[in-house]
This record gives C-alpha cells, sequence and structure tokens, in this order.
C-alpha cells in the first residue's frame, strides 16, 4: 500500500501587513511591544534615530512588518487602538 504524503502548501504563510495611512507613528507603539518575536520594527530606522520630539521620545517615520521573523500569529492586530494591521497571505 502506497502512502499519501500531505504537500506543503509554500504560499500559505500569513504576515501581518500595516496599513500607512492609518497608523499614527507613536513611539509608544502597543503593536510593536507585543509583538513575541520583535517584527515590528520603525521605518528608516537610522533617520528615526535623529528626529526627538520636545520629550525627548523618539518619533518614528511609521513601523514595517519583518516578513521572516512574523509568524502571523495576529496579536498585534488586536493590540491596535488604530486598527492599522492586518493579516494577509505573504
Ligand atoms: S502577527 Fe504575530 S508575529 Fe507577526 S507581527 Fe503580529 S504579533 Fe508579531
Amino acid at each position: 500500500m502506497k502512502k499519501i504524503k500531505a504537500k506543503k502548501n509554500r504560499n500559505s504563510k500569513k504576515v501581518a501587513v500595516i496599513n500607512q495611512n492609518q497608523c499614527d507613528k507613536s513611539p509608544f507603539c502597543p503593536v510593536k511591544r507585543v509583538c513575541p518575536v520583535g517584527a515590528i520594527v520603525p521605518l528608516n530606522e537610522g533617520e528615526t534615530q535623529k528626529k526627538k520630539s520636545i520629550f525627548g521620545f523618539l518619533i518614528p517615520k511609521g513601523y514595517k512588518v519583518d516578513e521572516e521573523k512574523c509568524t502571523g500569529c495576529g496579536v498585534c492586530v488586536t493590540s491596535c487602538p488604530m486598527q492599522a494591521v492586518s493579516i494577509a497571505k505573504a
């Protein structure tokens, strides 16, 4: 009797996607803090470091998802107060 192996669907990976128009680019981004694998990173990280608010906090230009790290768990979707994060196929 021949065994049938299940094929892995390589296109099935899901990742978080940030809508840049909805993101408020807060330096206190809760989405960045809740990600268990640190997949949310600031855009243009070098430039971010130069710009500070009057209170001394670093102001990011926005955030992006490191698709290599993201597991598609969806924790970030429910923690974004701006509803700027969704899960999509990579
Ligand atoms: S889906 Fe999960 S792993 Fe991916 S960015 Fe959101 S919290 Fe992080």
